[in-house]
Protein backbone atom coordinates (compact mmCIF):
# COMPACT_ATOMS: atom_id res chain seq x y z
CA UNK A 1 0.00 0.00 0.00
CA UNK A 2 1.56 3.44 -0.87
CA UNK A 3 -0.23 7.00 -0.11
CA UNK A 4 -1.18 7.41 -3.36
CA UNK A 5 -3.77 4.17 -4.50
CA UNK A 6 -5.33 4.41 -1.32
CA UNK A 7 -8.40 6.30 -1.72
CA UNK A 8 -8.66 6.42 1.73
CA UNK A 9 -5.78 7.78 3.12
CA UNK A 10 -4.96 10.07 0.33
CA UNK A 11 -8.54 11.57 1.16
CA UNK A 12 -7.29 11.49 5.29
CA UNK A 13 -3.78 13.30 4.30
CA UNK A 14 -5.65 15.57 2.15
CA UNK A 15 -7.95 17.02 4.61
CA UNK A 16 -5.07 17.34 7.44
CA UNK A 17 -2.81 19.23 4.95
CA UNK A 18 -5.63 21.52 3.99
CA UNK A 19 -6.75 22.42 7.73
CA UNK A 20 -3.25 22.73 8.60
CA UNK A 21 -2.23 25.29 5.47
CA UNK A 22 -5.62 27.23 6.80
CA UNK A 23 -4.49 27.23 10.21
CA UNK A 24 -1.32 28.29 9.57
CA UNK A 25 -2.04 31.15 7.29
CA UNK A 26 -4.08 32.42 10.40
CA UNK A 27 -1.76 32.00 12.83
CA UNK A 28 1.86 31.21 11.41
CA UNK A 29 4.26 29.77 14.23
CA UNK A 30 7.63 30.98 14.70
CA UNK A 31 9.17 27.71 12.76
CA UNK A 32 7.84 29.40 9.66
CA UNK A 33 10.21 32.52 9.59
CA UNK A 34 13.27 30.44 10.47
CA UNK A 35 13.15 28.94 7.80
CA UNK A 36 11.50 31.08 5.43
CA UNK A 37 14.87 31.58 2.52
CA UNK A 38 15.78 27.95 2.58
CA UNK A 39 14.27 26.59 -0.34
CA UNK A 40 13.69 23.09 1.19
CA UNK A 41 11.94 24.80 3.98
CA UNK A 42 8.58 22.71 5.39
CA UNK A 43 6.01 25.00 4.12
CA UNK A 44 7.26 24.74 0.77
CA UNK A 45 6.92 20.76 1.08
CA UNK A 46 3.40 21.31 2.20
CA UNK A 47 2.42 23.34 -0.97
CA UNK A 48 4.34 20.18 -3.10
CA UNK A 49 2.33 17.71 -1.25
CA UNK A 50 -0.90 19.29 -1.48
CA UNK A 51 -0.59 19.27 -5.75
CA UNK A 52 0.95 15.69 -5.47
CA UNK A 53 -2.09 14.58 -3.75
CA UNK A 54 -4.38 16.46 -5.85
CA UNK A 55 -3.18 15.48 -8.77
CA UNK A 56 -3.09 12.26 -7.99
CA UNK A 57 0.63 12.38 -9.39
CA UNK A 58 3.39 11.25 -7.04
CA UNK A 59 6.19 11.68 -9.67
CA UNK A 60 5.54 15.84 -8.42
CA UNK A 61 7.05 15.13 -5.22
CA UNK A 62 9.47 12.63 -6.59
CA UNK A 63 10.69 15.66 -8.66
CA UNK A 64 11.17 18.21 -6.07
CA UNK A 65 13.63 15.45 -4.03
CA UNK A 66 15.15 14.70 -6.67
CA UNK A 67 15.93 18.16 -7.88
CA UNK A 68 17.04 18.75 -3.83
CA UNK A 69 19.36 15.83 -3.94
CA UNK A 70 20.65 16.47 -7.36
CA UNK A 71 21.82 20.50 -5.97
CA UNK A 72 23.93 18.98 -3.25
CA UNK A 73 20.70 19.79 -0.77
CA UNK A 74 22.02 17.44 2.37
CA UNK A 75 19.41 14.51 3.01
CA UNK A 76 19.69 15.77 6.88
CA UNK A 77 18.06 19.20 5.74
CA UNK A 78 15.44 18.00 4.01
CA UNK A 79 14.53 15.45 6.62
CA UNK A 80 14.55 17.36 9.25
CA UNK A 81 11.88 19.76 7.45
CA UNK A 82 10.36 17.00 6.78
CA UNK A 83 9.76 15.91 10.40
CA UNK A 84 8.76 19.60 11.29
CA UNK A 85 5.68 19.11 8.54
CA UNK A 86 4.78 15.14 9.55
CA UNK A 87 4.66 16.76 13.59
CA UNK A 88 2.59 19.63 12.37
CA UNK A 89 0.07 16.92 10.49
CA UNK A 90 0.11 14.39 13.50
CA UNK A 91 -0.35 16.86 16.04
CA UNK A 92 -3.51 18.38 13.69
CA UNK A 93 -4.78 14.54 13.49
CA UNK A 94 -4.93 14.09 17.16
CA UNK A 95 -6.43 17.10 17.74
CA UNK A 96 -9.15 16.75 15.71
CA UNK A 97 -9.94 12.98 14.38
CA UNK A 98 -9.11 9.88 16.15
CA UNK A 99 -5.69 7.86 17.28
CA UNK A 100 -6.59 5.58 14.06
CA UNK A 101 -6.11 8.55 12.00
CA UNK A 102 -3.29 9.79 12.99
CA UNK A 103 -1.61 6.30 13.41
CA UNK A 104 -2.45 6.06 9.67
CA UNK A 105 -0.84 9.54 8.80
CA UNK A 106 2.01 8.33 10.64
CA UNK A 107 2.46 5.55 8.75
CA UNK A 108 2.31 7.26 5.31
CA UNK A 109 4.86 9.48 6.14
CA UNK A 110 6.90 7.09 7.22
CA UNK A 111 6.39 5.42 3.90
CA UNK A 112 7.44 9.05 1.95
CA UNK A 113 10.27 9.04 4.20
CA UNK A 114 11.43 6.01 2.93
CA UNK A 115 10.72 6.22 -0.72
CA UNK A 116 12.53 9.84 -0.36
CA UNK A 117 15.71 8.05 1.14
CA UNK A 118 15.98 5.81 -2.04
CA UNK A 119 16.22 8.90 -3.82
CA UNK A 120 19.09 10.36 -2.28
CA UNK A 121 20.51 7.23 -2.45
CA UNK A 122 19.77 6.15 -6.43
CA UNK A 123 21.35 10.16 -7.09
CA UNK A 124 24.32 9.77 -5.01
CA UNK A 125 24.91 5.88 -6.50
CA UNK A 126 24.64 7.21 -10.17
CA UNK A 127 27.31 10.12 -9.01
CA UNK A 128 29.68 7.87 -6.76
CA UNK A 129 29.42 5.47 -10.22
CA UNK A 130 30.69 8.27 -12.94
CA UNK A 131 32.93 9.60 -10.89
CA UNK A 132 34.83 6.32 -10.42
CA UNK A 133 34.06 5.58 -13.84
CA UNK A 134 35.70 8.97 -15.06
CA UNK A 135 38.68 8.79 -12.71
CA UNK A 136 39.29 4.88 -13.95
CA UNK A 137 39.42 6.16 -17.49
CA UNK A 138 41.68 8.34 -17.23
CA UNK A 139 43.99 6.68 -14.69
CA UNK A 140 44.01 3.88 -17.55
CA UNK A 141 45.52 6.29 -19.92
CA UNK A 142 48.31 6.83 -17.83
CA UNK A 143 51.90 6.00 -19.44
CA UNK A 144 53.29 4.52 -16.49
CA UNK A 145 51.54 1.02 -15.61
CA UNK A 146 53.31 -0.66 -13.32
CA UNK A 147 52.05 0.43 -10.08
CA UNK A 148 48.80 1.93 -11.14
CA UNK A 149 47.27 -1.14 -11.80
CA UNK A 150 47.23 -1.78 -8.43
CA UNK A 151 45.57 1.67 -7.87
CA UNK A 152 43.53 1.09 -10.60
CA UNK A 153 42.02 -2.26 -9.29
CA UNK A 154 41.32 -0.47 -6.19
CA UNK A 155 39.04 1.57 -7.86
CA UNK A 156 37.41 -0.87 -10.11
CA UNK A 157 36.84 -2.39 -6.32
CA UNK A 158 34.91 0.78 -5.56
CA UNK A 159 33.00 0.82 -8.82
CA UNK A 160 32.01 -2.77 -7.69
CA UNK A 161 31.39 -2.22 -4.01
CA UNK A 162 28.56 0.83 -5.83
CA UNK A 163 27.33 -2.07 -7.99
CA UNK A 164 26.83 -4.21 -4.90
CA UNK A 165 25.26 -1.72 -2.58
CA UNK A 166 22.74 -1.38 -4.97
CA UNK A 167 21.76 -4.67 -5.35
CA UNK A 168 22.28 -5.31 -2.10
CA UNK A 169 23.85 -8.65 -2.76
CA UNK A 170 26.24 -9.75 -0.40
CA UNK A 171 27.91 -12.28 -2.71
CA UNK A 172 29.27 -9.70 -4.87
CA UNK A 173 31.31 -8.37 -2.36
CA UNK A 174 35.12 -8.27 -3.05
CA UNK A 175 37.63 -9.43 -0.64
CA UNK A 176 37.57 -8.08 2.68
CA UNK A 177 41.35 -8.78 4.03
CA UNK A 178 43.64 -5.87 3.41
CA UNK A 179 46.54 -7.70 3.95
CA UNK A 180 45.59 -10.26 1.56
CA UNK A 181 44.96 -7.96 -1.99
CA UNK A 182 47.64 -7.12 -4.51
CA UNK A 183 47.57 -3.81 -3.29
CA UNK A 184 48.07 -4.45 0.73
CA UNK A 185 50.64 -6.83 -0.87
CA UNK A 186 52.62 -4.39 -2.54
CA UNK A 187 52.45 -1.85 -0.01
CA UNK A 188 53.89 -3.83 3.00
CA UNK A 189 56.80 -4.88 0.34
CA UNK A 190 58.07 -3.10 -2.38
CA UNK A 191 55.96 -0.12 -1.29
CA UNK A 192 57.67 0.04 2.09
CA UNK A 193 60.99 -0.17 0.78
CA UNK A 194 60.15 2.37 -1.92
CA UNK A 195 58.08 5.04 -0.15
CA UNK A 196 60.92 7.05 1.76
CA UNK A 197 58.90 8.50 4.23
CA UNK A 198 57.36 6.37 6.75
CA UNK A 199 54.71 8.68 8.13
CA UNK A 200 53.15 8.27 4.47
CA UNK A 201 53.43 4.60 4.33
CA UNK A 202 51.16 4.18 7.68
CA UNK A 203 48.99 7.13 6.71
CA UNK A 204 48.30 5.33 2.98
CA UNK A 205 48.31 2.12 5.55
CA UNK A 206 45.36 3.69 7.53
CA UNK A 207 43.53 4.30 4.16
CA UNK A 208 44.00 1.41 2.24
CA UNK A 209 42.44 -0.28 6.19
CA UNK A 210 39.95 2.13 6.15
CA UNK A 211 38.62 1.29 2.85
CA UNK A 212 38.71 -2.20 3.35
CA UNK A 213 36.90 -1.98 6.79
CA UNK A 214 34.16 -0.39 4.85
CA UNK A 215 33.56 -3.35 2.94
CA UNK A 216 32.60 -5.52 5.90
CA UNK A 217 30.56 -2.68 7.04
CA UNK A 218 28.47 -2.35 4.33
CA UNK A 219 28.22 -5.92 3.75
CA UNK A 220 26.95 -6.47 7.34
CA UNK A 221 23.99 -4.21 6.68
CA UNK A 222 22.86 -5.40 3.37
CA UNK A 223 20.58 -7.53 5.49
CA UNK A 224 18.37 -4.87 6.09
CA UNK A 225 16.63 -3.67 3.39
CA UNK A 226 15.28 -0.48 4.95
CA UNK A 227 18.25 0.61 6.23
CA UNK A 228 18.87 3.97 4.08
CA UNK A 229 20.26 5.76 6.35
CA UNK A 230 23.52 4.03 7.51
CA UNK A 231 24.07 2.55 3.88
CA UNK A 232 23.92 6.27 2.87
CA UNK A 233 26.32 7.59 5.51
CA UNK A 234 28.28 4.52 4.78
CA UNK A 235 28.40 5.80 0.72
CA UNK A 236 29.45 9.26 2.28
CA UNK A 237 32.49 7.74 3.73
CA UNK A 238 33.21 5.32 0.32
CA UNK A 239 33.78 8.54 -1.24
CA UNK A 240 35.80 10.14 0.99
CA UNK A 241 38.12 7.52 0.95
CA UNK A 242 37.80 7.24 -2.83
CA UNK A 243 39.09 10.77 -3.38
CA UNK A 244 42.15 10.28 -1.00
CA UNK A 245 43.00 7.10 -2.78
CA UNK A 246 43.07 9.03 -5.92
CA UNK A 247 45.65 11.66 -3.96
CA UNK A 248 47.66 9.00 -3.53
CA UNK A 249 47.67 8.10 -6.70
CA UNK A 250 49.14 11.41 -7.99
CA UNK A 251 51.58 10.95 -4.66
CA UNK A 252 53.08 7.66 -5.14
CA UNK A 253 53.05 7.82 -8.84
CA UNK A 254 55.83 10.35 -8.71
CA UNK A 255 58.08 8.99 -6.19
CA UNK A 256 57.94 5.89 -8.94
CA UNK A 257 59.20 8.57 -11.33
CA UNK A 258 62.06 9.88 -9.56
CA UNK A 259 63.13 6.32 -8.60
CA UNK A 260 63.18 5.01 -12.41
CA UNK A 261 63.73 7.95 -14.57
CA UNK A 262 67.11 9.37 -15.43
CA UNK A 263 68.54 11.86 -13.82
CA UNK A 264 71.03 14.46 -14.16
CA UNK A 265 74.32 13.97 -12.33
CA UNK A 266 75.46 16.99 -11.35
CA UNK A 267 71.84 18.19 -9.57
CA UNK A 268 70.32 14.74 -8.87
CA UNK A 269 67.39 15.78 -10.40
CA UNK A 270 65.30 14.01 -13.45
CA UNK A 271 66.90 15.58 -16.97
CA UNK A 272 64.29 17.76 -19.47
CA UNK A 273 64.22 14.46 -21.47
CA UNK A 274 61.23 13.19 -19.54
CA UNK A 275 59.66 16.24 -18.63
CA UNK A 276 56.97 15.90 -21.59
CA UNK A 277 56.22 12.26 -20.58
CA UNK A 278 56.03 13.10 -16.63
CA UNK A 279 53.95 16.34 -17.23
CA UNK A 280 51.56 14.06 -19.68
CA UNK A 281 51.28 12.06 -17.07
CA UNK A 282 50.51 14.38 -14.09
CA UNK A 283 47.74 16.05 -15.86
CA UNK A 284 45.89 12.45 -16.06
CA UNK A 285 46.65 11.99 -12.86
CA UNK A 286 45.20 15.51 -12.07
CA UNK A 287 42.03 15.18 -14.18
CA UNK A 288 41.43 11.62 -12.38
CA UNK A 289 41.59 12.62 -9.40
CA UNK A 290 40.08 16.11 -9.92
CA UNK A 291 42.51 17.95 -7.77
CA UNK A 292 44.74 21.02 -9.45
CA UNK A 293 49.06 21.02 -9.35
CA UNK A 294 51.27 23.30 -9.79
CA UNK A 295 54.38 24.31 -12.23
CA UNK A 296 57.69 26.53 -10.58
CA UNK A 297 60.31 27.10 -13.18
CA UNK A 298 63.05 29.03 -11.83
CA UNK A 299 66.32 30.63 -12.96
CA UNK A 300 69.71 32.03 -11.11
CA UNK A 301 69.80 35.46 -11.05
CA UNK A 302 73.02 36.59 -13.31
CA UNK A 303 74.82 33.26 -12.93
CA UNK A 304 76.99 34.45 -15.67
CA UNK A 305 78.98 36.50 -13.17
CA UNK A 306 79.47 33.80 -10.72
CA UNK A 307 80.78 31.64 -13.90
CA UNK A 308 82.79 34.74 -15.13
CA UNK A 309 84.56 35.95 -11.90
CA UNK A 310 84.94 32.57 -9.88
CA UNK A 311 85.46 30.00 -12.81
CA UNK A 312 82.86 27.40 -13.92
CA UNK A 313 84.16 24.71 -11.38
CA UNK A 314 82.79 26.87 -8.79
CA UNK A 315 79.47 27.82 -10.93
CA UNK A 316 78.97 24.38 -10.41
CA UNK A 317 79.44 24.02 -6.79
CA UNK A 318 77.12 26.34 -6.62
CA UNK A 319 74.73 24.50 -8.69
CA UNK A 320 74.83 21.62 -6.76
CA UNK A 321 74.95 23.83 -3.50
CA UNK A 322 71.35 25.36 -4.64
CA UNK A 323 69.89 21.63 -5.38
CA UNK A 324 70.77 20.90 -2.20
CA UNK A 325 68.74 23.40 -0.65
CA UNK A 326 65.41 22.78 -3.20
CA UNK A 327 66.11 18.97 -2.15
CA UNK A 328 65.80 19.59 1.50
CA UNK A 329 62.60 22.51 1.22
CA UNK A 330 60.72 19.79 -0.68
CA UNK A 331 58.23 17.27 -0.46
CA UNK A 332 59.07 13.46 -1.78
CA UNK A 333 56.55 13.64 -4.02
CA UNK A 334 57.60 16.86 -5.81
CA UNK A 335 59.18 16.37 -8.81
CA UNK A 336 61.96 18.89 -10.08
CA UNK A 337 63.53 18.70 -13.45
CA UNK A 338 67.19 20.39 -14.62
CA UNK A 339 65.51 22.38 -17.21
CA UNK A 340 68.27 24.20 -18.82
CA UNK A 341 71.94 24.75 -16.83
CA UNK A 342 71.13 26.59 -13.97
CA UNK A 343 67.22 26.63 -14.54
CA UNK A 344 64.88 24.20 -12.78
CA UNK A 345 61.39 23.24 -13.37
CA UNK A 346 59.62 21.96 -10.24
CA UNK A 347 56.16 19.68 -10.23
CA UNK A 348 54.04 20.14 -7.39
CA UNK A 349 50.94 17.52 -7.75
CA UNK A 350 47.72 18.40 -5.65
CA UNK A 351 48.78 21.88 -5.01
CA UNK A 352 46.93 25.47 -5.41
CA UNK A 353 48.02 28.44 -7.22
CA UNK A 354 48.53 30.15 -3.37
CA UNK A 355 50.10 27.09 -2.13
CA UNK A 356 52.49 27.36 -5.27
CA UNK A 357 53.38 30.57 -4.64
CA UNK A 358 54.22 30.20 -0.87
CA UNK A 359 56.34 27.52 -2.00
CA UNK A 360 58.67 28.86 -4.41
CA UNK A 361 58.47 32.41 -2.20
CA UNK A 362 59.93 29.93 0.89
CA UNK A 363 62.12 28.65 -1.87
CA UNK A 364 63.24 31.78 -3.19
CA UNK A 365 64.37 32.90 0.43
CA UNK A 366 65.92 29.55 1.49
CA UNK A 367 68.45 30.43 -1.47
CA UNK A 368 68.73 34.19 -0.73
CA UNK A 369 69.71 32.96 2.86
CA UNK A 370 72.07 30.18 2.55
CA UNK A 371 75.44 31.44 0.73
CA UNK A 372 77.99 28.68 -0.38
CA UNK A 373 80.51 28.32 2.06
CA UNK A 374 83.50 30.08 0.03
CA UNK A 375 86.44 32.12 0.96
CA UNK A 376 84.40 34.86 -0.17
CA UNK A 377 81.01 33.17 0.79
CA UNK A 378 79.20 32.90 -2.35
CA UNK A 379 75.51 34.31 -2.73
CA UNK A 380 73.17 33.83 -5.31
CA UNK A 381 69.19 34.41 -6.01
CA UNK A 382 66.62 33.54 -8.05
CA UNK A 383 63.22 34.54 -9.77
CA UNK A 384 60.45 32.06 -9.64
CA UNK A 385 57.14 32.06 -12.35
CA UNK A 386 54.36 29.80 -11.34
CA UNK A 387 51.68 28.39 -12.75
CA UNK A 388 48.61 26.18 -11.56
CA UNK A 389 46.91 23.58 -14.03
CA UNK A 390 43.35 22.72 -12.95
CA UNK A 391 41.75 19.73 -14.44
CA UNK A 392 38.48 21.91 -15.27
CA UNK A 393 40.02 23.27 -17.71
CA UNK A 394 40.82 20.19 -20.46
CA UNK A 395 39.33 17.09 -21.27
CA UNK A 396 41.84 15.15 -22.99
CA UNK A 397 45.89 15.98 -22.29
CA UNK A 398 48.38 16.16 -25.62
CA UNK A 399 51.91 17.61 -25.54
CA UNK A 400 50.62 20.57 -27.09
CA UNK A 401 48.90 21.56 -23.90
CA UNK A 402 52.01 20.71 -21.83
CA UNK A 403 54.08 23.38 -23.68
CA UNK A 404 51.16 25.81 -23.48
CA UNK A 405 51.70 25.35 -19.53
CA UNK A 406 55.22 25.45 -20.07
CA UNK A 407 55.40 28.67 -21.38
CA UNK A 408 52.86 30.35 -19.36
CA UNK A 409 55.35 29.35 -16.61
CA UNK A 410 58.12 30.94 -18.59
CA UNK A 411 56.35 34.32 -19.57
CA UNK A 412 56.12 34.36 -15.11
CA UNK A 413 59.50 33.90 -15.02
CA UNK A 414 60.66 36.56 -17.72
CA UNK A 415 58.34 39.34 -15.57
CA UNK A 416 59.92 38.11 -12.08
CA UNK A 417 63.54 38.90 -13.88
CA UNK A 418 62.18 41.97 -15.62
CA UNK A 419 60.53 43.61 -12.20
CA UNK A 420 64.16 43.58 -10.47
CA UNK A 421 64.89 39.14 -10.32
CA UNK A 422 64.64 37.57 -6.83
CA UNK A 423 61.38 37.13 -6.68
CA UNK A 424 58.29 35.05 -7.64
CA UNK A 425 55.05 35.95 -10.02
P1 LIG B 1 69.63 36.27 -15.50
O1 LIG B 1 69.19 34.85 -15.54
O2 LIG B 1 69.51 36.85 -14.16
O3 LIG B 1 68.99 37.07 -16.56
O4 LIG B 1 71.20 36.30 -15.81
P2 LIG B 1 72.14 35.09 -16.11
O5 LIG B 1 73.54 35.59 -16.14
O6 LIG B 1 71.87 33.98 -15.16
O7 LIG B 1 71.69 34.77 -17.57
P3 LIG B 1 71.27 33.39 -18.18
O8 LIG B 1 70.33 32.72 -17.34
O9 LIG B 1 70.87 33.66 -19.59
O10 LIG B 1 72.70 32.71 -18.24
C1 LIG B 1 72.91 31.39 -17.92
C2 LIG B 1 74.39 31.23 -17.59
O11 LIG B 1 74.54 30.15 -16.70
C3 LIG B 1 75.19 30.88 -18.80
C4 LIG B 1 76.28 29.99 -18.29
O12 LIG B 1 77.43 30.74 -18.05
C5 LIG B 1 75.77 29.53 -16.95
N1 LIG B 1 75.58 28.08 -16.93
C6 LIG B 1 74.61 27.37 -17.55
N2 LIG B 1 74.75 26.04 -17.29
C7 LIG B 1 75.83 25.93 -16.46
C8 LIG B 1 76.45 24.82 -15.83
O13 LIG B 1 76.11 23.64 -15.96
N3 LIG B 1 77.56 25.09 -15.03
C9 LIG B 1 78.00 26.37 -14.86
N4 LIG B 1 79.06 26.57 -14.08
N5 LIG B 1 77.40 27.42 -15.44
C10 LIG B 1 76.34 27.22 -16.24
MG1 LIG C 1 70.04 32.97 -15.03
MG1 LIG D 1 69.12 30.78 -17.59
Amino acid sequence: MTLWNTTDGRELLIRLLDELDTRLKADPPDEMFAVDNVSVAWPNILNCLRKTIASGDEMRCHAMVQQLATSDTPLMLFAHQFGVLRNFVIKQALSHTSIDDARQAMAMFEEMEESFAAIYLRVFLDRLGKRNHLRLTHIRSLSDKNLLSYFESHLEWMTRLVDAVRTRHAGSMPELDPTRCQFGAWLNGDGERLIRDPNHVSDIRELHDAMHHLVVEVSSILDHPRASGPIYALLKKAETHSLELGNEISLLNNVVIMSVYNKDPLTGFLTRRFLDRVLVNQMEVAKATEVSFSIILFDLDHFKNVNDTYGHQIGDCVLEHVAGIVRDTLRQSDLVFRYGGEEFLLVAPSTTLAQAHLLADKLRRSIAAKPLAHDPPLSVTASFGVVAVSPHTYDNVDTRMVHEVIANCDANLYAAKRLGRNRVV
